[in-house]
Formats: structure tokens, sequence, C-alpha cells
């Protein structure tokens, strides 16, 4: 008998993180693998930010705050909402997390029920249906194809809707895609969910600040705060700010929802250490002029990228509008042959054999819930993207 519980065989491995770790470990063996698997920025923290987490430490802010963080931090996120989203919420509306991801483990621990449906749009995040499933949920995937530019529409909304949805998980930009909702496109899906009151919607907008060519973010109550009392709007510092590390996400809700989940944090991880809620403060009321180049650059890594992939030998790759990540299509190398004999015949072969022959670490789409396809994160130097970027067009060449 296994003393492992039931629950875990409905999981698997963060896929991400799996590829991050065997590209880390390759590296360290000698090989000179170029690691696009992690969806982390190469910038380093800004200097206010850290040196407000050294502040904190000398001031002796080294103890237990309360599970929903400091009051300076829960003004910080109201704050933040209102500043950036025109949104209104009070403090008691405030909820922190160990990362966005651990938000979301509250979120869905203090709701989904056994065969509760969570829709989720693919390709997706990975750990969304996962953390789904650990609780009995039911994942339903809508697949939104290339055509649609990665994009949930609100006719494939309404068709998935049943008396079972307990929640939809929208991801705006979207890992792992980039693609992001216009104002337009979150108008028509917020009409669908004003016609099915019983539906909640996640909200992750952790890429908010990642867009390039001028597109305009927005979230989905912006749009239609009629849906606040069903949303819980998601959010972090890892991406914008470069503060993977710290582990800090938060979100804003209902007083209901966001009590249970302060209430789990408090019986789990108690909170994010007091050290990041200090940083969080002076990152989100901080100074944001170091974005603007952070993101030129990306914009300019995104361009390169997309232009390098789509001249290799049956890729093609769309050009998205935000984050720091590109889906492109491996269809055209699929049935074909490595030069050392392993045949391609999904895109887990394509990675695999990519990282084993090419020294490239890429994710599968298979992970994400959209195959033929592959996920690159640009949120590396240009030099190795580009050296990158030269060894996926000689493997793809070399493929007969
Ligand atoms: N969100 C990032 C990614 O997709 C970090 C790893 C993870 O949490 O999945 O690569």
């Amino acid at each position: 008998m296994s003393i492992l519980a039931k629950r875990l065989s409905a999981i698997k491995p963060s896929p991400t993180i799996a590829v991050t770790t065997k590209a880390a470990e390759l590296k360290a063996q000698g090989l000179d693998v170029i690691g696009l698997g992690a969806g982390e920025p190469d910038f380093d923290t800004p200097d206010h930010i850290k040196a407000a987490g050294k502040a904190a430490i000398d001031r002796g802010e080294t103890k237990y705050t309360p599970p929903n963080g400091t009051p300076a931090l829960r003004k910080a996120i109201v704050a933040k909402f209102k500043r950036e989203n025109g949104l209104d919420y009070k403090p008691e509306q405030v909820t922190v997390g160990v990362g966005g991801k651990q938000v979301i483990f509250n979120a869905f621990l203090a709701t989904v029920q056994e065969g509760d449906e969570v829709i989720v749009p693919a390709p997706y995040w990975v750990s969304y249906p996962d953390i789904a499933l650990l609780f009995g949920g039911k994942p339903v995937f809508i697949t939104c194809g290339e055509n649609a530019r990665f994009k949930l529409s609100p006719e494939a909304l309404a068709a998935a809707i049943t008396p079972k949805t307990k929640w939809v998980v929208l991801n705006s930009p979207s890992n792992p895609t980039g693609a992001a909702y216009t104002r337009d496109e979150l108008r028509a899906l917020a009409d669908v969910l004003l016609k099915n009151p019983h539906v909640w919607v996640m909200t992750d907008d952790i890429y908010e600040h990642l867009t390039y060519d001028g597109f305009k973010f927005a979230t989905l109550c912006e749009i239609e705060p009629k849906l606040m009392d069903r949303t819980l709007t998601l959010n972090g510092v890892s991406k914008a700010y470069a503060m993977t590390g710290w582990r800090m996400g938060y979100a804003c809700g209902p007083v209901e929802l966001i009590k249970a989940m302060n209430m789990i944090q408090s019986q789990s991880a108690s909170h994010p250490t007091s050290i990041t809620q200090a940083a969080t403060v002076a990152a989100l009321d901080g100074p944001m002029d170091f974005l603007a180049p952070r993101n030129e650059a990306f914009r300019q890594r995104r361009d390169m990228v997309v232009k390098m992939l789509n001249e290799a030998k049956g890729i093609t790759c769309q050009t998205p509008e935000g984050a720091f990540y590109v889906y492109p299509s491996c269809a055209g190398t699929i049935g074909k042959t490595t030069p050392k004999g392993r045949k391609i015949n999904n895109d887990t072969d394509f990675v695999e054999a990519l990282l084993d022959e090419g020294l490239v670490a890429a994710v599968q789409g298979a992970a994400f819930g959209l195959s033929p396809y592959f996920r690159i994160s640009y949120a590396t130097s240009t030099q190795a993207l580009e050296k990158a970027c030269k060894r996926i067009q000689e493997f793809c060449a070399a493929l007969t």
C-alpha cells in the first residue's frame, strides 16, 4: 500500500519547472544548453525594490505578519488596483500568497468541489488544470487555435458553460502564447458571463505590464464592473518587477471568498515573507520608469525570435501582443527524422530532440494543451536568443 493520497494521481509535476530544472542540470554537467524554457525575466529586481527588502531586515521586520499581509501591503495593493485598473477594492478584499500560484491554489481549495467544472481556454498555463484537479474539479478545455489568435471567443465560452461550471480562468496576456484580449474582446466575453450568474471568473493579469506595439491592457472588471461580485482579479510582482524568487502573488475579490482564502493561508504558509511584503510595497508604490526600456528590449527580442523561427524549416510563428513567450507551430517537422535517427511524432519528441541534438530547451505544446506547438520564452539575453534561434534553424534544416 502506498503512503500517498489518491488525489495525487490526478496531477503531475509542473512541466515548465521540469524543463527549467533539466536545462540547469545539463548546464551543470558542462553542456552548452540554452534554456528558453523558464518563464522568468533575465533582468534584475530594480535597486529601489531590493533596497526596500534590505531596509525591512534592518528595521527588524522579520516577524510574523497577518495572513493577508501587512496593512501597508494591503494599502499598496488597493491603491494599485485603483490607479492602474480603475477598480475600487477595500483592504478586506485583499488576499496574498507565496506567488500567484499559491493564490490560485487557495482559491480553488476554498471553492472547488468534486465534479465542479473549471473552464480553461487552451493553450493554458500548466498549473490551472492541475490545481483544479487536485481538489476534485473537472477542467473543461476550450481549444483556442492559431486561427483565433489563441483567444477564447464568446460563442465558444457560451457553449462550454453548464450548470456545473464554477470558474472560468482568463489569462491575458497569456502564458504560453502571449496573446492578449482587447477591450472589445473582453466586452463580448463579459456579455456571456452576465447571462450566466452562477459562473465565477479568475482573471490572471500577471503579465499586465508586458505588452508591445501600443497594446492597451484591460482587465475584465474594468470593462464590466457588474462582474466584481464574482471575479477574483489576480496579479503578482514576479514578471513586471523581475521578482520571481521573492514569491509574491495577490488578488482582490468578494469578501466571502477572500476571507476563506485568508483562513486557508493562515493554516498553510501563514503569509508571504515579511521582507518580500516590504519589497512589494516599494514595487507597487514606486517608480515604473525602469519598465519602458525593458519592454523595448523584450519587443526587439520578440521580433527577432518570430522572424528567425519563421525562417526555420517546418516552423511557423505568430507575433503576439504581450508577455515574453511565443508559441510556434512545429507541424512541418512532424513525421521527419533527426540526424541521430529519432522520429519526430509529436511536439514532445520535437522538444526532446531539440534539447538532445540542438542543445536548446523549450517546452512542448502538449503541456499547455495544444499541439503541435512549443513554447519559447524570450526573457533571456538577445545574444543567447539569437544563438538559440540559429540552433533551431540548423536543427530543423537537418531533419529528413
Ligand atoms: N510561470 C512561469 C512559467 O510558465 C514559471 C514557472 C511556473 O510557475 O510555471 O514558466
